[in-house]
């Protein structure tokens, strides 16, 4: 409606106030032209071209025009409007005339008043030739057209036309609000739903394109926003649950300790050992957690150094020494040449380390564990291969999330269930990468690559050679 305001106001300045003026300006501009047109091609035998061509200045602009040679002859007339002044009136010509030649034979502009009403007309003479001796006079005479009546017939379309805007800016806004600003309403208050916890709020984005992005984002926010809550759910029931299990064995062990085996070195000692190994289980987890938040709140930062891949296979593999000799599994080592790479070792450690721990958690009975050293132009891949039920295709996008953990683990499966988001974690910060090959019922092979940047040459300590292990 402003915009209609002001709309209206600039067309009442420029078609009411200044009307009167640009008219008689643009006139007395026309005349000007005319008598330029004129001066150019006068020839003093009036011929029959420039007869056509002052006929064609005359209607073209509604002039009257007289040429007259310097004894005031008429050479040349044109009369277009009969209250015309110069020929309206005998003597007028010389009347005119005298006026130049009284204004040294300058040229002459009048504005006089119509004889036969109010309304006033322009009047243009000047000297032909040459102004100390002229050859003869030039006369343009023509009407300014009264504007005060077309000035009310635009006023009052102007009023016309001013409702109309007004009307259709009304009608415009209407319009507008409905597109845009409705869904955008429509949007906020499902916002507002989604902030108080409603992860089924649909956001209906119809309207303009950005509208419906919008709409778009927000719905895929609520999407993320609903997995991370389910998943912090997951945490608490996964947490609790796992912290639960174990603060409960300590105390029955240590009630037991007190009141039943303190006597008994033998039942004491096996009691003990349950504490210390469910004590191990706590902290375990409880590094895992500190382990990630560390890693994900980005303060972590890589510290690489220089280290041979496959003595630190080997190492790590060795720790599993132990618990592979007294419940029977088999870690099979298949390395590749030696090879020096640069990263973090520390982290690099806790990936393997955490790969292998769960291809022991989830071998099949025959508790066949693989890993595998691949060197190649890529970089290193290490493998580390179970026999276990597999992991279904689409699990497989879960396995990596924080607190993932199949429904059907079992207790004595030691895990957290944050193991692959650790080895996810320190990947992507040193920006290998890595994945899972699983078959139903067969197995799983857990890989990732040391690409091939990070990748030294090879330290072959028999033949004191250093050769590039790609
Ligand atoms: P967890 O402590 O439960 O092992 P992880 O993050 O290491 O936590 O693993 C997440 C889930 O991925 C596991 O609960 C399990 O379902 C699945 N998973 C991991 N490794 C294997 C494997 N080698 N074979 C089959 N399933 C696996």
């Amino acid at each position: 409606m402003s915009f209609t305001i002001i709309v209206f106001l600039l067309m009442w300045l420029f078609q009411i106030l200044f009307l009167e003026k640009f008219y008689t300006h643009s006139k007395i501009r026309d005349v000007d032209d005319a008598a330029t047109r004129i001066l150019n091609s006068f020839e003093i035998d009036s011929s029959a071209e420039f007869s056509r061509k002052m006929a064609e200045i005359a209607s073209e602009n509604d002039l009257c025009i007289e040429v007259v040679d310097r004894y005031g002859r008429s050479l040349y007339t044109k009369e277009f409007s009969v209250d015309c002044l110069i020929h309206g009136k005998e003597n007028s010509i010389y009347f005119y005339q005298k006026k130049i030649t009284d204004n040294y034979n300058k040229p002459i502009w009048l504005k006089v008043p119509n004889p036969h009403n109010n309304y006033s007309m322009v009047l243009f003479g000047c000297a032909l030739g040459d102004t100390e001796n002229p050859s003869g006079y030039l006369f343009i005479n023509t009407a300014l057209v009264p504007v005060g009546s077309t000035v009310t017939i635009i006023k009052r379309q102007l009023l016309f036309i001013t409702f109309i805007l007004i009307v259709f800016a009304f009608i415009i806004s209407l319009f507008v609000s409905k597109r845009i600003a409705r869904p955008i309403d429509r949007i906020t208050s499902a916002a507002e739903n989604l902030a108080k916890g409603d992860f089924n709020t649909k956001f209906d984005g119809k309207g303009y394109l950005e509208v419906k992005q919008l709409a778009e984002a927000l719905t895929y926010a609520e999407k993320e926003l609903s997995r991370v809550d389910t998943m912090q759910r997951d945490l608490i029931a996964n947490v609790s649950h796992d912290l639960r299990t174990p603060l409960t064995m300590l105390k029955a062990y240590a009630e037991m300790i007190r009141d039943l085996s303190g006597d008994n070195p033998v039942k004491r000692n096996e009691h003990l050992e349950i504490i210390i190994n469910e004590t191990d289980r706590l902290s375990l987890m409880v590094n895992d957690i500190l382990d990630l938040s560390k890693l994900e709140s980005g303060r972590q930062k890589l510290e690489p150094s220089e280290f041979e891949i496959s003595s630190k296979l080997s190492e790590i593999i060795g720790r599993f020494k132990g618990i592979s000799e007294k419940m029977g599994y088999s870690i099979h080592f298949i390395p590749d040449e030696k090879c020096i790479v640069f990263c973090d070792v520390v982290k690099i450690e806790q990936v393997i380390y955490n790969l292998i721990n769960n291809a022991i958690n989830y071998t099949g009975a025959d508790k066949q564990v693989f890993i595998r050293q691949i060197n190649s132009p890529d970089g290193v891949v290490i493998e580390v291969e179970d026999t276990g039920d597999g992991i279904e295709s689409e699990k497989i996008k879960l396995i990596f999330d924080k607190y993932y953990r199949s429904e059907n683990h079992k207790r004595e499966v030691v895990g957290t269930g944050l193991g692959l988001s650790i080895v996810k974690a320190v990947l992507k910060l040193h920006g290998y990468d890595y994945g899972v090959r699983s078959v139903l019922g067969k197995g799983s092979v857990f890989w990732f690559r040391i690409s091939s940047n990070n990748v030294k040459n090879i330290h072959n300590r028999e033949k004191n050679v250093d050769k590039n292990c790609q």
